[in-house]
């Protein structure tokens, strides 16, 4: 199988490469296309890969997902393009996305933006992830001035900050960012912007606004945490880990949680030096919201999964030394279709813990999230335009967290919504 993260291949991998590529049916109606939210030319990009135009293929990418090449390491390809390749009632699809990382591994590539006619009009985007960048980058070929705003240091969002080095290396990233032509964008780091910024400023020197800056409170939890060290939240935990303030563990962590950022946590866990990793899911693995092939993969790493437990108390003098579990069970709910658990009385379960991360998901920024309130419900689903105003939502900030491509895919449908609320006046 190829191997990710490697810029130049070796003779094996370009020969796997070529193989997959060659059994590529090249439909006409290509399913696979409708799969991907960005819509990228896959049988296309593949036909370049088979005849060995490398650069070809990641233009041919590039020109519908300025991220290819991040997409190509975190899509979960096995629930988007490759569910939809015809070969996949064969049960062996073609593995799209490890082409894709490889033509964009393989190739070097500047994408200048071409800009149409400047229209003199500004607009203003918060939130420097894929979201907000797909948005500007958009935004700027379509001729109009763009200013970004980031309250970090740097772009790219919780790819940067959270998703680990194991799913996407470093260098990948930094290379793709430093491929985009951001020159033609006014991007202010390190600024904040809140809803009196918002509100006060921005929105009077702009002709619209794009609001993409993710999630980024961490939901709470209702257990008491007491102050006990070594209890994070995977927020917290993550981006510890990226920036080097945690770089081993000892013992057995816990994660709560189901998404695919508890198991990044749990997995991390295991590389960190843990000799248990455990993960505990309220509902059953049916329910479990995190992409299939993650889950596989956690667990043929050895990460441990306990299925229908809730946690109900964390107990230690200084630092976490036990956590208690009540066993649950499911039980339909006519509201949400979704079953719902119920704690199992008196059944009960305690464990010895060193390290206890919380991943259950996060809301939006108390600020901006409030600025939004009602006017959430007035979000155009087509267009993503708030109510009939200037703004405009898209990522994780609107949808709650799906994937990266899903995020880009938004942020580029907003510039499509707002070039022409810009020039309809
Ligand atoms: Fe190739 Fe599968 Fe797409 Fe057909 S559906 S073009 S076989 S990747």
């Amino acid at each position: 199988m190829i191997k990710t993260g490697v810029a130049i291949a070796s003779d094996e991998e370009l020969q796997w490469v070529l193989a997959e590529a060659s059994r590529c049916l090249f439909c006409v109606d290509a399913p696979c296309i409708g799969g991907c939210p960005v819509h990228i030319d896959i049988p296309q990009f593949i036909r370049l890969i088979r005849w060995k135009d490398f650069k070809g293929a990641k233009e041919t990418i590039k020109i519908a997902n300025f991220m290819g090449s991040i997409c190509g390491y975190l899509c979960p390809a096995g629930e988007l393009c490759q569910k939809d390749c015809v070969l996949s009632k064969t049960g062996s699809p073609i593995s799209i996305a490890a082409l894709q990382r490889f033509a964009c591994d393989r190739a070097d590539y500047g994408s200048e933006i071409k800009t149409a006619a400047g229209t003199k009009k500004r607009v203003a985007v918060v939130g420097g992830g894929p979201a907000g960048l797909s948005c500007a980058l958009e935004l700027r070929g379509f001729g109009h001035e763009v200013d970004l705003f980031e309250k970090e240091k740097f772009l790219a969002g919780t790819v940067a900050q959270e998703i680990p080095e194991f799913k996407i290396p470093q260098h990948i990233l930094k290379k793709e960012i430093g491929e985009l032509d951001l020159n033609q964008i006014r991007i202010h780091l390190g600024i904040e912007v809140d809803r009196n910024l918002l509100e006060r400023e921005i929105s009077k020197q702009y002709d619209a606004i794009f609001l993409g800056v993710g999630l980024s409170r961490s939901k709470p939890t209702d257990l008491n945490r007491k102050n006990l060290k070594n209890v994070f939240d995977a927020s917290q935990f993550l981006n510890s880990i990226k920036n080097g303030a945690i770089n081993q563990l000892k013992g057995i962590c816990i994660t709560i949680g189901g998404g695919d950022t508890a198991v990044d946590c749990a997995r991390m866990a295991l590389r960190l030096g843990a000799q248990r990793s455990i993960l505990a899911y309220r509902r059953s693995q049916k329910e479990m919201p995190a992409a299939k092939a993650e889950v596989r993969q956690a667990l043929e790493e050895g990460v441990e999964i306990l299925w229908q437990v809730t946690p109900f108390r964390l107990a230690g003098q200084k630092k976490v030394e036990a956590i208690e579990f009540a066993r649950t069970k499911l039980v339909s709910s006519a509201q949400s279709g979704r079953k719902r658990f119920k704690e199992v009385a008196g059944a009960k379960l305690k464990l010895p813990v060193n390290v206890v991360v919380f991943a259950l998901g996060k809301d939006r920024d108390d600020g901006l999230g409030h600025f939004l309130g009602d006017r959430t419900k007035t979000i155009d689903l087509k267009t993503l335009q708030v109510g009939k105003t200037k703004y405009f939502v898209g990522g994780d900030f609107f949808n709650g967290g799906e994937t990266v491509v899903e995020a880009i895919a938004d942020g580029q449908r907003a510039a499509r919504s707002i070039d022409h609320y810009i020039r309809s006046g």
